[in-house]
């Protein structure tokens, strides 16, 4: 990161804007709003440094820019149309330390402005570290749409009542639950109605209620990670990654993800091995119930859609069985990623008219499916845990009476920069997993809409 993001406090400060076109004009709005005290160097100036000056909100000398202008200043800026004195103020004022920016010259700045949403007093600033300002207002525009107008009331109300809450909850964990109930809960909600009166109401309820909020039950939230494209993330999984104080996550879940998760929540590796389920699986609802009861938010994050070959619902079944409160995300599962990242429709009008999921985890030796059910004309098989059975699923298939030359893909780590896409039939599918270095995890699809990858192929990951 080439610039150091701070905001400065420049109530009271005086600051010098050199230049009076609209360009200064607006920069010492800015300013101003920032409450410091402006003054405006320029021969002429445009009508709205005028009416500053009138109003007697700035400072305007009609005057051209000398070098001991740049006495004890809390930063300058440099706005004119001429280069030579826009150098000029840069150099004198680095030569003082004293912060410069010189408009739409980078090189000649010591710090730049980003682009702003106000929500006063709560700000977002956009930067590109100068390399692309319109970039940075595009960013600024989506961002707008995304932060509530009340967002800036509702910093507000927090604000007034920092201290008493500070009071009310002196233990730091039990302060920040409250925030993080007040500001996702009814609370926040009412503001963003308007209801302002009730919403004050309801603060000062929280506050002055006897009973110490103290240990609750905490909940548990079982999400979907997706299949490790970050960018598939549910809003609401991310929220929640956001608000977790310990976060469960296993092999499946890409780094990516997990790197989305709360800085400061307990993140606890619960890999497991592909052929010891059973032991750890018991261990694991035990310590997902266990940490619940501690009054921790607890976040078990998988891989894909928690409920497709998740175990996700032995997960919950015990906590619903001990009367703890939870939630469950979904998230998209690997065929659906993997599908749409290799060009590979599930179904297709012409080619498949059902899709079936199915695990080709081996269970003694052998696959138990219906087959006759899953070789169907005009469907499509998704595979999960296929590859290392592969053998036994490729013989079975052909004894059942599938065709040799069915088309079939393997999709390797899927919507992640190490994505492969292999194809072939059936019949080479075995061979495709013995022959090319197949990383896990991967996903298998079989059916007619495999040939549509050639034509529709679009994701080739990061360049
Ligand atoms: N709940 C998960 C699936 C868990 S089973 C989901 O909904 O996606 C684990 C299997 O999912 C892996 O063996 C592999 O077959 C498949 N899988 C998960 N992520 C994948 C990815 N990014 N690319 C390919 N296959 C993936």
């Amino acid at each position: 990161m080439g610039f150091f993001p701070i905001f400065l406090n420049l109530t009271g400060r005086r600051c010098l804007v050199v230049g009076g076109g609209s360009v200064a004009a607006g920069k010492a709005r800015q300013l101003l709003e920032s409450n410091a005290e402006v003054l405006v160097i320029a021969p002429a100036a445009v009508a709205e440094i005028s009416a500053l000056r009138e109003e007697g909100r700035i400072r305007h000398e009609a005057r051209e820019f000398l070098p001991e202008d740049i006495s004890d200043y809390a930063l300058v800026i440099a706005a004119t149309d001429n280069e030579q004195v826009n150098k000029q103020v840069s150099e004198i004022a680095k030569g003082k330390n004293i912060p410069v920016n010189v408009v739409d010259n980078p090189e000649l700045c010591s710090f730049i402005m980003p682009s702003i949403i106000n929500r006063d007093p709560v700000q977002v600033a956009v930067s590109t570290g100068g390399a692309s300002p319109v970039l940075a207002r595009l960013l600024r525009a989506k961002l707008e749409t995304l932060i509530p107008a009340a967002y800036g009331r509702l910093a507000e109300v927090m604000r007034d009542f920092r201290a008493r809450v500070k009071t009310r909850f002196p233990d730091v964990g039990e302060r920040r639950r409250f925030w993080e109930d007040t500001l996702q809960g009814p609370v926040a909600e009412m503001l963003f109605a308007g209801r302002e009166t009730a919403a004050l109401n309801a603060l000062e309820r929280e506050l002055t209620k006897e009973s110490v909020p103290g240990r609750k039950t905490g909940e548990v939230y079982l999400v979907g990670g997706g299949p490790g494209d970050p960018d598939l993330l549910t809003f609401r999984a991310l929220r929640l990654m956001q608000q977790a104080d310990v976060v469960l996550y296993d092999r499946l879940v890409a780094p990516a993800v997990v790197a989305l998760v709360r800085k400061e929540a307990e993140k606890i590796y619960v890999g497991k091995q592909r052929d010891s389920h059973t032991a750890p699986q018991a261990e694991l609802n035990e310590l997902l119930i266990t940490l619940a009861k501690q009054g921790k938010r607890v976040l078990r994050l998988k891989g894909g859609d928690p409920f497709i070959f998740g175990r996700g619902g032995e997960e919950i079944e015990e906590l619903a069985a001990s009367g703890i409160p939870f939630q469950v995300v979904p998230g998209i599962t690997a065929a659906s990623g993997c599908a749409s990242y290799a060009g590979i429709p599930l179904t297709h009008r012409d080619h498949a008219q059902s899709c079936v999921f199915v695990t080709g985890h081996l269970k003694d030796g052998r696959l138990d499916f219906n087959w006759p059910a899953l070789i169907q004309p005009k469907q499509t098989i998704a595979i999960y845990m296929g590859v290392k059975g592969i053998d036994v699923l490729r013989r079975n298939l052909l004894e059942q009476g599938m065709r040799a030359d069915t088309p079939a893909a393997i999709i390797q780590q899927g919507t992640t920069p190490g994505q492969k896409v292999h194809t072939g039939t059936v019949d080479t599918l075995a061979e495709i997993v013995s022959t090319r270095q197949i990383k896990p995890p991967s996903m298998i699809i079989i059916g007619n809409v495999v040939k549509l990858h050639e034509k529709l192929s679009w994701y080739a990951g990061p360049t």
